[in-house]
């Protein structure tokens, strides 16, 4: 990693005090933010405030995907865009997921144990 912003003395705009370094999670995603211990004000860390609507952007996307037959299963692929985002996020690093039959018409893949497993800093 290189220099990172947060790693400077960054004084709150309306108090003149050092911010101090904090963690934010919003819908499970961890932001690295800052916060004036006086007044409350907070700044969120600009590279995870782009990696968060990248986040939102995939959340809420209908992907079409094919459904192949394999032996005697069935494989569907995990959309690139899906795959390479969770990597950035170091929090797939396992082949293993949970596969839920949910309910009629709906299946879900279910990556939260390696999410916690993860690096989240
Ligand atoms: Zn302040």
């Amino acid at each position: 990693m290189t220099n990172d912003i947060f790693d400077n003395t960054i004084l709150c705009k309306k108090c003149d005090i050092k911010m101090n370094k904090t963690n934010l999670s919003k819908n499970g995603f961890v932001f690295r933010a800052i916060v004036c211990p006086k007044c409350g004000d907070k700044i969120i860390h600009p590279a995870d405030e782009s990696e968060y609507d990248k986040f939102i952007n995939l959340e809420n996307k209908e992907f079409h995907v094919k459904m192949r037959l394999v032996g005697n299963s069935y494989a569907v692929s995990i959309p690139k865009e899906i795959v390479s985002f969770m990597q950035e996020q170091e929090k797939l690093m396992d082949d293993m997921v949970r596969l839920c039959f949910e309910d009629f018409g709906r299946l879900s893949l279910n990556f939260d144990e390696l999410k916690n497993k993860g690096k989240i800093k």
